[in-house]
């Protein structure tokens, strides 16, 4: 098929059934289906899943292995409570992929994750490591069982195909404290030559200013309410007229030095600006 017709493909919405699920607790899971476009994502892009009789919403690409790709969700309301007990067999609707995912630079890159951010990053590590660049990874979490991917990143780790960090808020997986903080000390050895993150924005901004002064490349995945997710709306608008949806969502340091809103200011679903 030809790079335009996918293009145009992308937009337009298809059935998926979803194949397998993984729960990983109450809050977590990753949904298994097959699609060949979502399959050839950039590390970084969001597909938008419509669950029928109840909402569609972004969810970044988390998985494109073995024939399957997946998403994986955490339960904060009404649709991804719906999405998280998702049944094998299960009708949904997809779009996508959409928006600008991240660009592999760096022969050193440290990546930072927070949360359910992870999501949007781990594709991204599986590029490195295939491209024989070992990343580092610092990926924090409240608690312990919310690092789902434990199992999995302990596994690469011990392989040395990454440098792991859990961090946890309450001590119970890795480090104690915030990822910013432990991306702030190895930051401060200079053996990284890039900078990607993904996460709740508060932590994304102590990010920016932590590379800000230094002569580091970076990437961040921001996320605002996205609703057509095709630049028409203007629902996640940041700054002075940047997209999330298509501009984004990841943006690289030197554009996000311009936008005033950046760890800020948000939106709420009604469009309504509020305080971070
Ligand atoms: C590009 C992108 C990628 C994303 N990737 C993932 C992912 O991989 N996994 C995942 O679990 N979630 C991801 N999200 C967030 C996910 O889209 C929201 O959690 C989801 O839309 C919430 O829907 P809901 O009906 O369950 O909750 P709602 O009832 O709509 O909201 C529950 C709470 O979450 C807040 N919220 C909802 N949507 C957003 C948003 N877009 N930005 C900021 N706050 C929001 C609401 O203000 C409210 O406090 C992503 C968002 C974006 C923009």
């Amino acid at each position: 098929m030809s790079p335009e017709i996918q293009k145009l493909d992308n937009f337009r919405m298809r059935a998926i059934t979803v194949l397998d699920v993984k729960r990983y607790s109450e809050r977590f899971s990753t949904i298994y289906f097959r699609d060949k476009i979502v399959y050839k994502s950039v590390p970084g892009q969001y597909v938008m899943l419509w669950i029928p009789g109840c909402d569609e919403i972004p969810l970044s690409v988390s998985h494109a292995e073995d024939g399957l790709c997946g998403v994986t969700v955490k339960n904060v309301g009404e649709a991804t409570s719906k999405l998280c007990n998702v049944c094998v067999g299960e009708k949904l609707g997809l779009r996508g992929p959409f928006g600008k995912g991240f660009k592999c630079i760096g022969k050193r890159p440290l990546i930072v994750a927070g949360g359910v951010g992870v999501a949007g990053v781990r594709l991204l590590l599986y590029k490195f490591i295939r491209m024989s660049i070992t990343p580092t990874l610092v990926f924090g979490t409240r608690t312990s069982e919310e690092n789902i991917f434990h199992e999995e990143f302990s596994k690469i780790s011990l392989k040395r195909l990454i440098n792991y960090y859990p961090v946890t808020e309450d001590g119970s997986l890795g480090e104690r404290g915030l990822a910013s903080d432990v991306a702030g000390k190895l930051l401060s050895s200079n053996r990284f030559d890039y900078v990607y993150g993904c996460g709740a924005e508060k932590m994304l901004y102590e990010l920016f200013n932590l590379v800000s002064g230094k002569r580091l490349g970076a990437q961040f995945s921001l996320e605002r309410y996205i609703k057509c997710a095709v630049g028409v709306c203007g629902q996640c608008v940041i700054g002075d007229g940047l997209l999330v949806c298509k501009d984004g969502p990841v943006f690289t340091k030197s554009v996000l030095k311009n936008v005033k809103d950046f760890g800020k200011f948000s939106r709420k679903a009604s469009g309504r600006r509020f305080q971070i």
